[in-house]
């Protein structure tokens, strides 16, 4: 069986990626195609004219995924399934999930040059809306796939009161919820490729990263609510200053995700009633993240914010709630895919770094559908959804080149 496949073509590469960054919505800042938008609606016709001319059978679900096939020989029916997102988040660059879907695409190409037929089918996707949408959901393609869409999401609303449902009627996907999801039976594996985000393998001088894992996020609200007073009259030890109990839990969350081996903590809205200077806070709301490979971690960052966040109403004579909003547990990366990858790596002669992934994929929702796995390459000073995202093409050269050798690793060696 012939399994020498050849190079990935840097100069097709890098055309492809100056041709899909020129359709972006120029009234945005950086880079920017954000799902339901008619640029990123553009791009996906695009997308598919690619994948044609790569050769792939292509078709578009019911939801947006843009999936091309390329059959396979053999009998096993379970495809191997590739490819990543091509929208961007407002404002975001150029290679986040895009590498992912042209790389992927690259790999069919040199398949079909290299005169290298798959055993399996192999599916390349473009996964629609993975980045989180003005309906404050994310990964909606891979979530119709997995199943796990709901009438619910499909309810929320946008600022103008708009539906999620009626977006995408609009679109072109008014049934959304039929006919999208894929079987349990059908996925071999899914691999990913996509850069790091991240500045951990541009720091170890490394042009490749196995991921070991997916963090989970666990977000949660805090009230606080103490008494309104003259700010001016008010001595300070006879104040109910919400305000300061806030700042108590914004410092906590630093102090907890920072002192972890693994986590990270952001908050993101502290707001004040009133906001005025002239009046003593009367209310603070919190809303804040913790990310985390590590599932037993949470429960203790968790005791703690309740622990801290109690002290300080207690303190202040306050009354308070900590909410803890519904959570994405950890994603597990198949270890018998990342051993696939790690042999096809070393195979090629690349060194690879194992490092887990504190940014939410398309994965997390494939994982219900099959094992996952995940390439990353550098990003340049670790960053990411901003204009000045960058990859070297060398590096991105490199990684399709692994994700190639990769699926035929899988092709030919299946999971046991
Ligand atoms: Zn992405």
């Amino acid at each position: 069986m012939k399994t020498d496949i050849g190079l990935p073509d840097a100069a097709r590469l890098s055309a492809d990626l100056e041709e899909i960054s020129r359709l972006v919505d120029t009234s945005r800042p950086g880079w920017s195609r954000v799902a339901l938008s008619e640029v990123e609606t553009d791009s996906r016709h695009h997308v598919a004219a690619l994948m044609r001319a790569a050769g792939l059978d292509v078709r578009v679900d019911n939801i947006g995924n843009v999936i091309g096939t390329l059959s396979g020989t053999g009998s096993d029916r379970r495809a191997i399934v590739i490819g990543s997102h091509t929208d961007t988040v407002d404002g975001g660059g150029r290679y986040d999930g895009i590498v992912g879907v042209l790389g992927a695409i690259e790999v069919a190409r040199m398949l079909r040059e290299s005169g290298i037929r798959l055993s399996h089918d192999l599916r390349v996707v473009d996964f629609y809306n993975e980045e989180a949408n003005r309906f404050e959901l994310s990964c909606l393609g891979s979530r119709a796939l997995a199943g796990s869409l709901t009438s619910t999401h499909l309810s929320a609303t946008d600022e103008t009161g708009r539906t999620l449902g009626a977006a995408l009627a609009a679109a072109g996907y008014d049934d959304p919820l039929n006919a999208t999801r894929w079987g349990d039976d059908e996925v071999l594996g899914f691999l990913e490729l996509h850069i790091e985000q991240g500045p951990v393998l541009e720091r170890a001088g490394l042009p490749l990263g196995i991921v070991t894992s997916i963090a989970g996020i666990s977000r949660f609200r805090t009230l606080f609510t103490g008494r309104r007073d003259h700010a001016g009259t008010m001595p300070m030890s006879l104040r109910h200053d919400a305000g300061c109990a806030a700042a108590g839990v914004v410092l906590a969350v630093e102090q907890i995700a920072g002192s972890a081996d693994q986590a990270v903590g952001t908050v993101g809205s502290v707001t004040f009633t009133p906001d005025a200077t002239s009046v003593v806070t009367e209310a603070a709301l919190l809303t804040a993240e913790f990310r985390s490979p590590d599932l037993g971690w949470f429960s203790l960052a968790r005791d703690q914010i309740a622990e801290i966040a109690a002290k300080e109403a207690e303190k202040r004579g306050l009354t308070h709630e900590v909410t803890w909003l519904p959570w994405e547990r950890p994603t597990a990366v198949d270890p018998r895919l990342s051993s696939a990858i790690e042999r096809s790596v070393s195979a090629l002669g690349h060194p690879a770094a194992h490092l887990y992934s504190g940014a939410g994929h398309d994965g997390v929702q494939m994982a219900k559908l099959g094992p996952i796995g995940m390439i990353f390459i550098p990003s340049r000073d670790g960053r990411s959804h901003c204009p000045e995202e960058f990859t070297e093409l060398d590096d991105i050269v490199v990684g399709v080149h692994a994700l190639a050798r990769s699926v035929i690793t899988l092709d030919q060696e299946g999971l046991s």
